[in-house]
């Protein structure tokens, strides 16, 4: 563990009145959900470009039956509990020492978790929307099962479902909310982002060029080591957490 590190994260968030916290998928490897740009992450299986090709609103389109097969095998997350680093997050919300977190993640761990102001800048990979203008019906993921072999339509109005995740060539999802949330910070925190899918590493840098407050807490290199005031690397994630809250605890105590 890295004691010196967490020491200086502690002193900082002491005297913060305004924390957001940043989440990426290294967020959740702990908890069991891989991520993409880690070791056993798709990128390294498949390429990147093969990877951007397919989970891209274009190939939906054009191709719904083979990004369907593409998504049931890549994006079927496994059904996990959160981890310990989702359970200290939700817990430092309800001391009411961190504002929000604005996640990239679409696995809903921190809700699960119990964290209340959870901005999915990504959306969620367990609902199914009907993108019919009058329909807009939401499935869930069991629904899927109904079809093995090729992209569900909606029951209602017979239209291929799109699953609720932002694919690439699409807008975020809750832009505004995130963006001044993090702008407004006084210290940041990013978990588990390699800090390289926009816009969100984009609202982080901004961040960076106006405050000091950033804090990084991510194994291996991320574009804004240079700018972090501290950069924790390595170690397990969930036990940094839970160090930097018990410290916390006991200075506010
Ligand atoms: P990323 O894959 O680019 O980066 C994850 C980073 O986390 C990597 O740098 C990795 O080394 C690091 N990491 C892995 N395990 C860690 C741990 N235990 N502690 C600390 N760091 C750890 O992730 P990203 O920047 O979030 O971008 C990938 C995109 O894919 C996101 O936009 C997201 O929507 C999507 N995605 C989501 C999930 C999920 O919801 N759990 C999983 C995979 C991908
Ligand atoms: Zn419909």
């Amino acid at each position: 563990m890295d004691k010196k590190g967490i020491e200086k994260v502690v002193s900082i968030l002491a005297k913060s009145n305004n924390i957001v916290v940043v989440t990426g998928a290294g967020i959740s490897t702990e908890a069991g959900v891989p991520d993409f740009r880690g070791e056993n992450g798709i990128y390294r299986k498949l390429g990147e470009n093969r990877v951007l090709s397919i989970l891209n609103i274009n190939y939906f389109n054009s191709h719904p039956d083979e990004f369907y097969d593409f998504y049931r095998q890549y994006f079927t997350f496994p059904k996990v509990d959160p981890g310990k680093a989702h359970r200290v997050l939700a817990d430092m919300e309800k001391k009411g020492w961190i504002k929000a977190v604005v996640t990239q993640n679409i696995d809903g761990l921190h809700q699960a978790a119990g964290s209340r102001k959870v901005v999915a800048i990504h959306g969620n990979a367990e609902s199914f929307v009907c993108p019919g203008r009058k329909c807009r019906q939401v499935y869930g993921v069991d629904y899927l099962q109904q079809f093995p072999h090729s992209a569900p339509t909606c029951a209602k109005c017979g239209s291929i479902l799109k699953p609720d995740v932002v694919l690439f060539g699409e807008q975020i999802q809750n832009y505004m909310e995130a963006s001044e949330l993090i702008m407004a910070a006084k210290t940041l925190i990013v978990i588990g982002s390699s800090l390289t899918v926009y816009p969100l590493a984009g609202f982080v840098k901004e961040f960076s060029t106006f405050y000091q407050d950033l804090i990084i807490i991510n194994q291996g290199y991320t574009q804004l080591d240079h700018a972090a005031l501290v950069k924790i690397d390595g170690g397990h994630t969930g036990d940094t957490l839970e160090e930097i809250y018990r410290q916390l605890t006991l200075l506010k105590s």
